[in-house]
């Protein structure tokens, strides 16, 4: 897994793989620098700010019922 972000403003953190498993035998992703972004998930799906400008991006969720 390799995730990467850049926001418009240049601030930019990478992810890295905890090696550890949840139950269902899914893998923790956490972000490499969480000084630069803030993630909150919500009923769209997982919302990224910038803590440098602000900015809030939505990746939204794929699962539509
Ligand atoms: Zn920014």
């Amino acid at each position: 897994m390799n995730i990467s972000m850049t926001c418009e403003c240049g601030n930019t953190t990478g992810f890295f793989s905890a090696g550890e498993e949840t139950e269902d035998r899914a893998e923790w992703v956490e972000i490499e620098d969480d000084d630069r972004f803030k993630l909150t998930t919500d009923a769209r799906g997982l919302k990224v700010q910038c803590k440098f400008c602000s900015r809030i991006y939505v990746i939204a969720s794929t699962d539509h019922p």
